[in-house]
């Protein structure tokens, strides 16, 4: 685009807009108005800034597929008339809905930036007001005329994460996210240090906006002593079509026979079983251990180094988008948008 760059900031609720209610000291959302308040920053900004407000403002526990559709079709609507796009997002789940934009937005050419915080931008100390202005300042990056991060990431505490590679590791820290299996994208100082090397690069082709979700998985955690009533349970969940088996360090599981004849039979029954580690860094490979061997055996397969929020996503993702079973295995063990390394 030629001429002033232009943001559009799509403002869906989460601890950044809240403000705690004198009584009960519950947080709830603020409208935008009073946010940008706050801000008055902004207007110094080189760049024009239009707003967009999810209504109703949502914590980000009760996003769902739906609202990665609507957030989906905002971005594609209006993917013409800005350069970048800055989402204000709860952080409990932002892992899970910048994952699920990553795959969604095929042939993604300009940025867009999740961010939040963990302190209300009305309170002295927030770390919002930093993570905001730090977003839009990455999303308006360019150069020459190409923007340097045409992907989705996350921008928290200083650093810029790929957002399908990060999970929420802490509650309380102002560095809320961790990127276990791929190294920040940029790290913001006096200068904003971009590894380019590491960001995807532009493809210029037309954007493609995939609005078919299909929620029919399950995500099965392994614990030491896990019962055959709750595996079953679990694979036995009405219309369910695949199932994230969260297994131990490079994606080990018991060897008892009723658990792998369990599996053995959802795999036969069609449904799909993705190997997804427990850890936050590190790989699944199966066969490693004689603890793995016996899942690729039954058709198990491995999620390399997937987080789960990306693994949950790219399976709504995949299966939304009406693939055969064989292919989504296939897809599965594909990096789609540098989710994994494989
Ligand atoms: N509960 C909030 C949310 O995820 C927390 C936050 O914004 O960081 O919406």
């Amino acid at each position: 685009m030629i001429g002033q760059t232009s943001i559009l900031v799509i403002y869906t609720g989460g601890t950044i807009g809240m403000v705690q209610d004198p009584k009960t000291l519950t947080l709830r959302p603020l409208t935008f108005d009073i946010l940008y308040k706050y801000l008055p920053v902004l207007e110094n900004f080189n760049c024009k800034i239009d707003f967009y407000t999810f209504d109703p403002l949502l914590d980000s526990s009760n996003m769902n597929p739906s609202f990665y559709i609507h957030l989906a079709s905002v971005i594609e609507e209006k993917y013409e008339d800005y350069d970048g796009f800055v989402v204000l997002h709860g952080s409990d789940t932002m892992a899970y809905t910048a994952s699920a934009l990553s795959f969604m937005l095929e042939n993604l050419n300009k940025p867009v930036v999740f961010t939040g915080s963990q302190l209300p931008i009305g309170m002295v100390r927030t770390d919002g007001r930093e993570n905001f202005i730090n977003s839009i300042e990455i999303a308006t990056a360019k150069e020459f005329d190409t923007p340097v991060v045409p992907e989705v990431a996350i921008c928290f505490e200083n650093k810029l994460y790929r957002g399908n590679r990060t999970s929420k590791f802490n509650a309380e820290h102002f560095g809320a996210f961790v990127s276990g299996n791929y190294p920040i994208l940029a790290e913001v100082g006096v200068h904003i240090k971009y590894h380019n090397h590491l960001i995807l690069k532009p493809n210029f082709k037309k954007l493609r906006a995939l609005k078919v979700l299909d929620e029919n998985i399950a995500i099965l955690k392994l614990f030491p002593g896990i019962s055959p009533n709750s595996v079953a349970a679990v694979l036995n969940t009405k219309d369910l079509k695949a199932v994230i088996l969260e297994t131990f360090g490079s994606g080990n599981a018991p060897t008892v026979p009723w658990f792998l004849g369990q599996l053995q039979e959802a795999v036969a029954r069609g449904i799909i079983v993705f190997n997804v580690t427990q850890c936050k860094g590190g790989s699944v490979e199966m066969g490693k251990y004689e603890t793995s061997a016996g899942l690729s055996k039954i058709g198990v397969i491995g999620g390399y180094d997937i987080t789960t929020e990306s693994a949950v996503t790219k399976l709504m993702y995949l299966l939304g988008c009406g693939y055969s079973v064989d292919s989504v295995k296939q897809l599965l063990q594909t990096s789609l948008r540098g989710e994994m390394t494989v």
